[in-house]
């Protein structure tokens, strides 16, 4: 078909045949903005009685043996995929196994969905910008039970799968690989969101996520020549088949236009009119979230930026038909990327379009379903909470005044009134370069009426603050939504969600107590202290322990007697463990595991290394697994690691110089493998530095025959979930070494704890708590504490600081070029930072205690092994604090007041 002859006189549906717009016909703008009267089909469509009979007449079942998943999955191989069993590779065998067990997840969706819908108890909503799911298939077979055909009770479906597999001539573990990581987020607080929707539907807790579907996940990183280079993540490449595109559901969003005020009214606070610009369309895609051992299956639903049918024909009659497309097709551009960025805040526009397009979409859902039940809006409260996972989703705040205010024309207090009964918001860092501020400028010409709003909310919280402070002009600055700097005025977001929300909350005691007493502590004197609250970051053991060591989690079910495996519900029970912890005949079994989960790593480190084992296959046992993995941050101080590595290296080559025998060497510093992981911000120079002095260390370490393997430096490229699956069973000890006050509470120090793995870490985050409930014999702690952070930073930038001698021969070493191929100076940036610019990260301050540390690991680890097992036993035996589940209970009881809402018998 000819496009031009077509255009001219096509009444076709897809372009909107009304009168063009302009600025000056508002009335039919308006038509098209925002919240239309033309309602978007439900999810539960009403279908009239008579037909519902016919329906129950050929319901769906799940499969529930051999013979139903084999029928399911040849089904989806000729049909959905349209292949032939002749023609059926792993990868189809994997699309045609995951639409399969999701055909079971559907059914028990549906009914889920339909039982809290006729229940209609109060809802949760976890807004995040980043959801890091990892792979869904494995979990899912862990997850979700199938009834056993002869109806003595259920069983896990894995086992039935791996068996059918088996049959039709594919292996499980081949199959599961094929599937892509969902890789929507960039390290912890993306992966927390993912362990809360898996433990909110273990809990039954009526709760859906709200995120964005990027078509490029975090970037996969690939190390060339010892440097980090960014690739694509076009996870999206064959399709995925855990997604449910929703196309009914399409949620029209605005951005830019102007404001208008009705006649007579021209305060800001009265109904006002956002005649918007820009219109897109955003697009449902639901990813269904199975509990453990329970049929609730609640909803992921993450939504995509689609250009709207409208046709700009004054555009077109203008001649401009190409133009007018392409604007359209920009709209895609808008959930196209993740942004990188972990713990740092960039301020660009797209990034503010992302957020606003994603809170739009997502309030409009969440109002739908509540006006289905024809409640009041004061009501709204006792129905809805929203849960900001940071402040990425802030915007929902103003959205709802502006919905309540603008479109449902309630009294702006009373309005107000139920936004801030709505939200609740979790802060996740107190570093400043991490903090969200927008210019007012680039805000208000994206979201005029917005801005309004917020200018509105800052005017009513001031006037309340010097109700309370009468003539404290300092307080009043300080506390301003609006920050007066220059060049330009900018909105902080932290301060707008603590002032639109009813509960504040950091993510381990430490943090919690930070916040109120340094970036918050104007905000305590004004609310009091009872806003504000701490709930300490967990994790789900279903993914970390039975999916990822299911070799650990067998033989702790046989050690506590608990073949069912409840204890991954009631981590609690766990604690029969400290039975054993003393017997010799299961610390040996529990050694044997270890070991076996190390050859894994091994095979993934030799997978990444060209073949090449780095690892020593016939000493794993007695080689310690030193593992740091995670984002790479100067906070985090992977730097101290290496340089930690290089001083072990030095002091071992001294030793040999001095006449010492390889043996003697061995004494003092026994088998290591000291394995890093994790991914830099691609415009993060000093972490990118760092990784390449990795690489360059590994490099001269590995190949230095003089030391005869005794020490190995691996880095693990492209760290992600399911590399975190491998690696973090397989650890001896982890890192997590963050200065003091830093790291808010850090989330895989919990993971290698449930997994085993002892920790050398400082007196940060969660730490903190992992000491207390595992008890500080089973913990390498060392560094100086957050209380004395500021005075060490001061001693730096005011008074000359000498550096400890260990860390003084490290640099001079570094500076040397020994790590250097092409420039000499390539590492000074990094010595530099230490020497010259102050320590900001305290490296030197806390070198001594920490290499002093290591050496003390050591001879516990080579000297006094069943003293290691107990440690590692008694770890695992206290770390049921740390499930992601009690992290549910407590927001479901103190922040949310939501009930679980249980399948019925
Ligand atoms: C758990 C996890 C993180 C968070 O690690 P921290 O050490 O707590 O920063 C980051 N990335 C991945 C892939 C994870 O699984």
């Amino acid at each position: 078909m000819n496009p031009t002859n077509n255009l001219t006189t096509s009444t076709s549906n897809d372009m909107i045949t009304e009168e063009p717009r302009a600025p000056h016909v508002p009335r039919l703008t308006r038509r098209l903005t925002g919240f239309l009267p033309q309602e978007i089909k439900s999810i539960d469509t009403i279908i009239p009685l008579q037909s519902r009979k016919t329906w129950s007449k050929h319901q769906v079942k799940k499969f529930g043996d051999n013979d139903g998943f084999e029928q399911r999955f040849i089904g989806h191989v000729e049909t959905t995929l349209g292949r032939s069993l002749y023609n059926c590779d792993d990868l189809a065998a994997y699309e045609a196994t995951s639409l399969s067990v999701r055909d079971n997840l559907i059914i028990d969706w549906n009914s889920t969905q339909q039982r809290i819908t006729a229940r209609d108890p109060k809802r949760v909503y976890y807004l995040s910008l980043e959801f890091l799911m990892g792979r869904a298939l494995d979990n899912a077979l862990i997850n979700m039970d199938v009834e056993k055909s002869n109806g003595k009770g259920s069983e896990n479906s894995r086992g039935l799968v791996k068996d059918s597999l088996d049959q039709l001539g594919f292996r499980l573990e081949d199959v599961l690989q094929k599937e892509p990581d969902a890789a929507l987020g960039n390290g912890g607080l993306g992966r927390l969101a993912a362990c809360f929707v898996d433990s909110m539907a273990t809990q039954d807790i009526p709760a859906w996520g709200y995120g964005l579907r990027y078509e490029y996940g975090i970037f996969a990183q690939k190390i060339i020549d010892g440097y980090q280079v960014e690739t694509p993540d076009y996870w999206l490449k064959y399709g995925d088949p855990w997604e449910i595109e929703r196309t009914e559901i399409q949620v029209p969003v605005t951005f830019y236009g102007y404001v208008e005020r009705q006649n007579g009214d021209t305060t800001t606070l009265s109904p006002s009119e956002w005649i918007g610009g820009e219109r897109v369309l955003a697009m449902a895609y639901d990813f269904p979230v199975p509990g453990y051992k329970t049929s609730t299956v609640n909803n992921l639903r993450l939504w995509k930026a689609k250009p709207t049918t409208e046709f700009d024909f004054a555009k077109f009659n203008s001649g401009d038909y190409k133009n007018s497309v392409d604007q359209q097709q920009r709209a895609e551009s808008i959930t196209a990327v993740l942004y990188p960025n972990d713990n740092f805040n960039q301020g660009k526009e797209l990034r503010l379009k992302q957020q606003y397009f994603w809170c739009a979409a997502s309030l409009h859902d969440i109002i739908r379903r509540f006006k289905k039940s024809q409640k009041p809006w004061s009501e709204f409260p006792d129905q809805v909470a929203i849960q900001l996972n940071d402040t990425h989703p802030t915007l929902a705040v103003v959205e709802l005044q502006r919905v309540l205010v603008d479109l449902e024309k309630l009294d702006w207090h009373k309005a107000w009134d139920i936004v801030t009964k709505t939200f609740a918001y979790t802060n996740h860092t107190v570093m400043q370069e991490a903090l969200e501020k927008w210019p007012v400028g680039l805000f208000g010409r994206l979201l005029p009426r917005h801005l309004e709003i917020i200018y509105d909310i800052n005017w009513f919280f001031l006037q309340s603050v010097e109700k309370k402070f009468p003539k404290d002009l300092g307080l009043l600055g300080r506390v301003s939504i609006i920050e007066e700097a220059s060049p330009e005025r900018q909105i902080r977001m932290a301060y707008l969600a603590i002032v639109g929300s009813h509960k504040v909350n950091g993510v381990a005691e430490l943090h919690s107590e930070l916040i109120k007493t340094t970036i918050f502590q104007d905000f305590v004197r004004v609310y009091g202290e009872k806003k504000f609250t701490n709930v300490t970051n967990g994790i789900t053991p279903r993914r970390w322990l039975k999916q990822a060591n299911p070799k650990l989690a067998g033989l702790i079910a046989e050690a506590i007697n608990d073949p069912e495996e409840t204890f991954l519900l009631d981590m609690s029970k766990l604690t029969a463990l400290t039975k054993v912890s003393d017997d010799p005949v299961f610390q040996e079994k529990w050694d044997k595991v270890k070991a076996a989960n190390k050859l894994q790593l091994a095979d993934l480190i030799k997978a990444g290394n060209d073949g090449v084992d780095i690892i020593d296959r016939d000493h794993i046992k007695n080689t310690l697994f030193d593992i740091q993995v995670k984002r790479i941050h100067e906070y985090k101080r992977q730097q101290m690691n290496i340089f930690g590595v290089i001083y072990r290296y030095l002091a071992m080559k001294k030793m040999l110089k001095d006449g010492a025998s390889i043996e003697e060497v061995a004494k003092k510093y026994p088998r290591k493998a000291s394995i890093f992981g994790g991914k830099s911000a691609p415009g993060y120079y000093m972490a990118k530095l760092v990784i390449k002095l990795v690489n360059a260390v590994a490099e001269v370490v590995n190949n230095d025959k003089e030391i005869q393997d005794l020490l190995k430096v691996v880095f693990i490229a492209d760290y992600n979930v399911s590399k975190a699956e491998i690696i973090i069973p397989a650890s001896d000890l982890s890192e997590h070494i963050s200065t003091a006050g830093t790291e808010a509470s850090g989330t895989s120090n919990m993971k290698f704890v449930m997994n085993g793995g002892l920790i050398i870490g400082t007196v940060d985050g969660a730490n903190v708590e992992i000491t207390r409930e595992i008890g500080e014999d089973n913990i390498f702690l060392f560094g100086n504490l957050s209380e004395n952070v500021d005075e060490l930073r001061y001693n730096h930038r005011f008074q000359k600081v000498d550096l400890p001698t260990e860390l003084d021969i490290v640099l001079k070493y570094i500076e040397s070029g020994k790590f250097c191929t092409d420039n000499p100076n390539e590492f000074k940036p990094l010595t530099d930072s230490i020497k010259h610019h102050g320590d900001y990260y305290l490296v030197s301050d806390d070198f001594e205690s920490y290499t002093a540390t290591q050496e003390l690991v050591d001879e516990v680890y080579h000297g006094q092994k069943q003293q290691w097992l107990k440690k590692s036993i008694e770890s695992v035996a206290n770390v049921g604090f740390f499930s992601s589940d009690r992290c549910i209970d407590e927001y479901s009881e103190t922040i949310w007041n939501v009930e679980p809402v249980k399948p019925e018998e």
